[in-house]
This record gives structure tokens, sequence and C-alpha cells, in this order.
């Protein structure tokens, strides 16, 4: 894999300090999730749009570069269902899309999703209290609810681009870019980057083609860009948090009947929802869950 095949997050500042920008390669850690999740290439497309923004999101929001994570839910009325997606700082990401191949292959992102409700967590384990904020989704696609999500919710004023472009053999681009304008910046010059961000080619094509340093470039073309840091560059990946202490623990909230049903049958397989990984437990490993119903 070479340096431009890699998924990473990279961060700059343009316009003379007026807008701070954040960038995502993810076409590795989208495609990881489409192979895991059996993604058709709508849900390929909505997922990958949502873990981006996910990504991006935790490095926005948090100040302090701790150990922010972000999780976006979008409960829409559309025929892929609830759509979970996390990131956190460090670059790791997962998520699940509840019904993965509907049965209109032609639909595009908004309609999939649909109307609803987009409610996003975010918190730095392990102290500090989650916080949690919701909006109506308006089925305007995951870039303009994430841009109206930052301005209700945050009062952060951005344009939140996205991109998937889904080829037969699969994810073949993705990523996105978080133009943030700071208060200073002037009508004039917030009406200049929009009008860049109109004329600029679909994102994803421009993913494609060339590494996301050069992605931010053409978009905001002729402005003064420049990496804050260029050693400020975070890996991303998908990466799954389960483990069969996690995927063991909903168990115990079984009833009674159904946890010696279980250990009669000599144990129970678990499925992360996220990852596909299996852990199975045995009749004395679900025996201990009994007992903590009793007290
Ligand atoms: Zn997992």
């Amino acid at each position: 894999m070479t340096m431009s095949d890699r998924d990473r997050l990279i961060q700059g500042m343009a316009g003379g300090g007026d807008f701070r920008i954040l960038a995502a390669q993810t076409t590795n850690t989208v495609e990881t999730a489409r192979q895991l999740l059996d993604l058709s290439p709508v849900a390929a497309d909505a997922l990958g749009r949502a873990l981006t923004g996910s990504l991006l999101l935790a490095r926005l929001l948090d100040k302090d570069v701790r150990n922010q994570y972000v999780t976006l839910r979008f409960q829409g009325d559309g025929p892929l269902g609830i759509i979970i997606a996390e990131g956190n700082i460090t670059g790791g990401a997962r998520g699940f899309v509840g019904n993965p191949i509907p049965q209109d292959a032609s639909l595009d992102v908004p309609r999939a999703i649909g109307s609803g409700v987009l409610t996003v967590v975010r918190g730095t384990p392990p102290e500090g209290k989650p916080y949690t904020s919701a909006i109506t989704l308006e089925g305007s696609g995951v870039a303009q609810e994430l841009t109206r999500y930052l301005a209700k919710s945050e009062q952060i004023a951005s344009a939140v681009l996205l991109g998937v472009l889904n080829r037969r053999e699969g994810v073949a681009a993705a990523g996105g870019i978080i133009i943030q304008a700071f208060p200073h910046a002037t009508e004039e010059a917030i009406a200049a980057v929009e009008s860049r961000i109109k004329e600029a080619p679909a994102l994803s094509t421009l993913l494609e083609k060339m590494p996301i340093e050069d992605v931010v470039a053409q978009v905001l073309h002729g402005m003064d860009y420049k990496q804050i840091d260029s050693s400020f560059d975070v890996p991303l990946s998908y990466t799954c948090t389960c483990s069969a202490e996690r995927a063991l623990a909903p168990l115990a909230l079984f009833p009674q009947e159904e946890l010696q049903e279980m250990i009669r049958q000599g144990g129970s397989d678990v499925v992360c929802q996220f990852c596909g990984r299996k852990y199975s437990f045995s009749a004395e490993d679900l025996l201990p869950l009994t007992a903590k119903h009793d007290s």
C-alpha cells in the first residue's frame, strides 16, 4: 500500500485563518465495512458517509484532543432502517446498517435513509458523561444533516462534504471534508468558499483520482491553504471494540427461561453486529448469569 492509499485524517487552515479544514480519506475503512457487513452499494454509500462524518466530528468537536468518540444514529423511515456510525479521535470507526440490502437498489442515500431523527452522542471515556443531542432528519443526505446538526446543536458554521464511489468490485473511493468558518470570517469570505464548493467536481470522483491533500486543494482552488502541521496525520481504520465480556453482558437481560434453555442446549453464540465476530459461550459461561437473576 502506498502513502496515498492509506486512510488518514489531515487538518489545515485556509483563507488567512478564517477557516479550519478537516479532511479524511476513508476508502479502505468503508470497503472493510462493506465486506464485514455485506452491504449493498446504497448501504455502503450511506454508512460510508456516516462513518467518515463520525471520524471528522470526533476530531472537530474535541477541543482538548483527548479520547473523544462520536456516535451518529440515523433513525429514518427509509428502507435501510437504523444506521449507526461510531468514530473516535484516535482514528477507529465502526458501524451498522439495519437492513443492508433493500429491495429497491436504485435508491439514493437521502431516500434510502428517509426522514426521522438523528441522534448524536459524544463523550470522552473513561470519565466524562456522554453528551447527547437530537435533531430532525429531513431526508436531505448525510452531509446536509450533519451541517444542520453542527449549526443547531454546536453553533458551528460549516460546510460538510462527503462522498463514496461504488464500483462493481466494491468501494473505489470514500472520504470527506469539513470546512469550519471561524466567527471572525467575513460574509464575503464565506460566500467565496461556498461558490468554490459549488463549482468543485463531485468529491468521490476527486478522491478516486488523487490523495486527500490534493482533493482539498482542488475544492479550495485558488484559496491559500496550508496544513497546520504536516506531521498531523491520523491513520484511520475500521476497528471494532467488541470483546467476549461485552458480548456476554446483554445476555444477562434475557428472561430466566431463555437462559435456562441456552444452558440446556450447551451454550449459545453471540455475533457482534458491528464486525460479525462470533463469540461462543458454553453452559458454564452462562451459569453465573442465572445467579445474577436470583439476587
Ligand atoms: Zn465487533
